[in-house]
């Protein structure tokens, strides 16, 4: 990998971060590229000791950072975010490296965890309490923000340098010292974020890394240990299910950004053409592996054929390859596992009466490449239309009634992201307003942003990241009253 970089002193050093204090055992486990099997680190495979080492850290330079004034700690994130700008292109090509989406998209990530950072180092200046009018003369009343004190924080490998970002810059900003357990597959662009905070200048113990491959035991400690004030995972929502019964027995708060199954409609009204260009980033970029990923596209009879036809040949341009290739729009899958699930997906759909318009295979034999699909004649019965797929396969519902298709849309578990085209306005509002979904897409197939909330409602988690409301997330409340005045 390091034949990729341009500051190799700075990122040779992955392996041996200060931040990570020393292992205790000796086993390590081996971090290798999805895309050519390349073997590209060996870690430190660091366990319950080391996290609990880690955890007193956090714990013991808690009180100082939160003592700090809101503008000192601001300036240690500009200093971070200035650095992974600085870097970028090596941070990418980490990305890249160890995940395998294509190289501009590495950097486009990139840019949006540096912009979370950003956005944080000023949010950190507008922590406000609230004054409230007393019902009696001799009292004052107000309310006061504090840090949560030491967070715990898990995150997944799909978008692992944007998702640290997320969790950790609002937490740091707030005042909050965290530890951090990134994915398995997914650590080294974590670990070269933290070699930049090193230089940042955060105190010690503010931020702290656990490399792992046994997310479960350390994820236990992180819930059981009485000095961790608060949990934010972002992953899968069976883990987040288990992660908050572990925290239950203390009471212990929880972010939880988890899986969606994301409807995407496209109405009679619709701008077509925008559409489908909407749909390919909704569904295809990351290889179809994001939370927000259109999984089930809904269109209405008039302008199915169409949409059906434009978004094949839309589809025939993307090429499937090595993320360091250029030109390549769609990279390998994390897995084998995930391989697996889009076949089965595809198999049982075929089985069921769907017809694979594009795609439906793999690119080679080796490797976990695979065709970006359109399947049509696609039915609620298909095991696609009730799962998160997360590979790059568009399943294609017809449909009659603009009202079914709504309770359709909201007929899951989950409620993460939503998007819908339509150009009636009334439509636009009483389509955007019932859908059960944190984040709802109007005529747009991207929505993340720094400045606005990303979560979901029902089982797709608690909690918001990004925006203002982000940074409360960190915050405790305390109500003041003074009274004999
Ligand atoms: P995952 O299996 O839940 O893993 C996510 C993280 O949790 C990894 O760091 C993993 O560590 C750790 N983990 C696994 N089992 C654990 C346990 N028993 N206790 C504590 N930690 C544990 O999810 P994934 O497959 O990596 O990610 C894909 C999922 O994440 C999808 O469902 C996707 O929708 C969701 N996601 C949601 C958002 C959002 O913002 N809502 C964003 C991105 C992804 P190991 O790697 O060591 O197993």
């Amino acid at each position: 990998m390091i034949r990729y970089l341009k500051s190799r002193e700075l990122f040779a050093g992955i392996d041996r971060m200060p931040a990570l204090g020393t292992p205790v055992s000796a086993r390590t486990f081996e971090v290798t590229s999805p895309s050519t099997g390349e073997l590209l680190a060996e870690l430190p495979d660091m366990g319950v000791e080391e996290t609990r080492a880690a955890i007193d850290k956090a714990h013991c330079a808690q009180p100082g950072w939160a003592a700090l004034t809101a503008r000192e700690r601001s300036d240690i994130l500009w200093r971070w975010h200035q650095l992974i700008v600085d870097h970028a292109d090596d941070l990418a090509a980490i990305l890249t490296a160890e995940m395998g989406k294509p190289l501009a998209e590495a950097k486009s990530e990139v840019t949006h965890a540096a912009a979370y950072l950003q956005w944080y180092a000023e949010e950190a200046n507008r922590i406000y309490g609230e004054t409230i009018s007393a019902p009696s003369t001799d009292r004052r009343m107000l309310v006061i923000k504090q840090p949560i004190g030491v967070v715990g924080t898990i995150t997944p490998w799909n978008f692992p340098a944007s998702m640290v970002a997320r969790k950790i810059s609002p937490a740091l900003a707030a005042g909050c010292t965290i530890v951090l357990k990134p994915a398995e597959q997914t650590p080294l662009v974590a670990g070269a974020m933290f070699a930049l905070a090193q230089l940042a200048g955060f105190p010690e113990g503010v931020v702290n890394l656990i490399y792992a491959s046994e997310g479960d035991a350390i994820g236990r400690e992180l819930c059981s240990n009485a000095k961790v004030r608060k949990i934010s995972f972002t992953g899968s929502t069976e883990v987040g299910r288990l992660l908050m019964r572990q925290c239950s027995d203390q009471i212990k708060k929880v972010s939880l950004e988890l899986g969606g199954n994301a409807p995407f409609i496209v109405f009679d009204d619709a701008d077509i053409d925008a559409a489908v260009d909407g749909a390919i980033q909704a569904k295809f970029r990351n290889a179809g592996q994001t939370c927000v990923s259109a999984n089930r596209l809904y269109v209405q009879s008039g302008v199915h054929d169409e949409f059906v036809e434009k978004l094949a040949e839309k589809v025939c341009q993307l090429s499937v390859g090595d993320g360091f290739d250029p030109g390549v729009s769609i990279g390998p899958l994390i897995d084998k596992r995930a391989l697996a699930k889009i076949e089965s997906h595809i198999a049982d759909a075929v089985a069921k009466g769907g017809i694979v318009r594009r795609g439906g295979d793999r690119v080679g034999m080796e490797g976990t490449l695979f065709q970006p699909t359109v399947l049509t004649e696609v039915s609620r019965a298909m095991t696609v239309a009730q799962e998160e797929t997360f590979g790059p396969l568009a399943p294609i519902i017809r449909f009659q009634d603009a009202d079914q298709v709504v309770r359709e849309a909201n007929d899951t578990i989950y409620g993460l992201a939503a998007y819908f085209y339509a150009s009636n306005l009334k439509r636009v509002w009483r389509v955007a307003e019932a859908l059960e979904y944190g984040m709802v897409g109007i005529n747009t197939g991207r929505m993340s942003s720094e400045a606005a909330p990303f979560g979901g409602m029902k089982q797709s988690g608690i909690g918001r990241e990004g925006s203002r409301h982000g940074l409360e997330d960190y915050l405790e409340m305390k109500y003041l009253c003074m009274g004999g005045i």
